[in-house]
């Protein structure tokens, strides 16, 4: 049994969907995982913040025009007239829905519920193409398996025993249908597994079923040694190893969701990248035994945040870390880097939906500096520290840029380095230019 994941970007068009179909359409046993058509999710977001703030008219508006995007992709993935009606059928059910909250209270629990029709919506219309063909499939509700626990972890125990009874149930089919994303939570409501979560849902479903391979279909072939957006003749790295993924996966490199390389790597099953453009290529496998020779990526992490706390009160005294990482901690505010001097700590954060909070509290212990607009570069390779040159080859690369942050030895297999944001394409260039 294998796993395979497809994102927006592969669902993009009704054309692109039919690709997928072609993807998948062989004898071997396997689920596939979708994510909601590309810029879906964000659109529904828009739509929640609109009906939050009691804007209707503006939600309502929105709606249609989603409703309207939906009816054509329906009008061309599908040739037989009855299959254009169920589909139809099925758009106005799921947006009748949405828009029921137009005229009705809206909650946070109706929030995730509205976030999770793009997979809703995604997965039904792709499993009657496949009926349409006569391509023998199952869509299995993930709200039926997937579920997270109070510290919105997943629940390993749950997922993989309601998987397996509702995999039971169709023994003899090859092929089922699942989406990615949506879960619920341990009142039984639906929840999600945050943004780009598909990818996890893959992993878990992997790991819960201890699959050959989980694939993860994207719109790239792979990692790229560097950023292919800032940097010319990138090429996909062929091999990484579960750290060299997760390091490069954390910190920008989008490609894959961070969290989800730790499911594959407890299981030991191997994850592999691919592009549903071009499904030929070999794209990049993550497994143990990976591991390589010197600098296999660099990557980038954008719309980094730094905080600087000066305060004389850190001289000699313990505890006073604890104290700044209890602020973070309180708004649930992960930090990214860490550095600090005797009478200084600064750190770094990629989302600022509490910032003035975390300053203000802050500030009672100490002096706060805020610097916005920086990114982390990130240098990734088995044991880089360990070996000799690296440090001083990224030095050398970074020559004629100011840097801000250094992050060091706190894995052996990276080197983080804060730059300003304005920087960072020469920086990329000129640490490609060099390895
Ligand atoms: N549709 C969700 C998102 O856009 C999940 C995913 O695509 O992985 O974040
Ligand atoms: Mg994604």
């Amino acid at each position: 049994m294998k796993v395979l994941k497809f994102g927006g970007t592969s669902l993009e068009t009704a054309e692109r969907m039919k690709s997928v179909a072609n993807i998948i359409n062989n004898e071997e046993k396997k689920i596939v995982v979708l994510s909601a058509m590309s810029g879906t999710t964000n659109i529904l977001i828009e739509i929640t913040d609109k009906l939050h703030k009691k804007e209707n008219k503006e939600a309502a508006e929105m709606i249609k025009n989603l409703e309207l995007d939906y009816l054509t992709v329906v009008d061309e993935l599908y040739t037989d007239l009855e299959y254009k009606q169920k589909g139809k059928e099925l758009i106005n059910y799921h947006f009748d829905y949405i828009s029921s909250f137009t005229r009705d209270l809206f909650s946070i629990h109706e929030e995730r519920a509205v976030l999770a029709q793009g997979e809703l919506i995604s997965t039904a219309l792709f499993h009657n193409y496949l009926l349409e063909h006569k391509i023998n499939s199952v869509l299995l509700p993930a709200l039926n398996f997937m579920r997270i626990n109070t510290n919105t972890e997943p629940d390993n125990y749950y997922i993989e025993e309601n998987l397996k009874r509702e995999l039971k149930k169709y023994s003899d089919c090859n092929l089922f249908i699942t989406q990615g994303y949506i879960c619920r939570n341990m009142y039984g409501e639906i929840d999600n597994l945050k943004r780009g979560g598909s990818d996890y849902s893959a992993s878990l479903i992997g790991a819960a079923l201890e699959v050959e391979e989980i694939q993860i279909w994207t719109d790239i072939s792979g990692f790229h040694n560097n950023d292919p957006r800032y940097v010319k003749n990138t090429y996909p790295i062929p091999y990484l190893s579960f750290d060299e993924a997760a390091e490069l996966a954390y910190f920008g490199a989008k490609i894959l969701h961070p969290s989800s390389v730790f499911p594959a790597k407890l299981k030991d099953i191997q994850v592999h990248l691919k592009n549903t453009l071009n499904p030929s290529e070999p794209g990049t496998i993550i497994k143990s035994g990976a591991e390589g020779k010197g600098i296999k990526g660099v990557a980038v992490k954008d719309g980094i945040t730094v905080i600087k706390i000066k305060s004389g009160r850190m001289l000699l005294a313990y505890g006073f870390m604890r104290k700044v990482f209890e602020v973070f901690e309180s708004y649930k505010t992960p930090i990214d880097m860490i550095t600090t001097s005797e009478i200084a700590v600064s750190v770094t954060i990629d989302n600022k939906t509490y910032l003035n909070q975390i300053v203000t509290e802050l500030n009672k212990y100490g002096n706060v500096e805020v610097n916005d607009d920086m990114v982390i570069l990130c240098v990734v390779g088995h044991n880089i520290i360990e070996q000799k040159g690296y440090i001083n080859k990224v030095f050398e690369a970074l020559k004629n840029f100011s840097i801000r942050m250094i992050s060091f030895g706190g894995s052996r297999h990276n080197i983080s380095i804060l730059i300003n944001s304005i920087d960072k394409k020469n920086a990329l260039i000129s640490l490609n230019d060099l390895f």
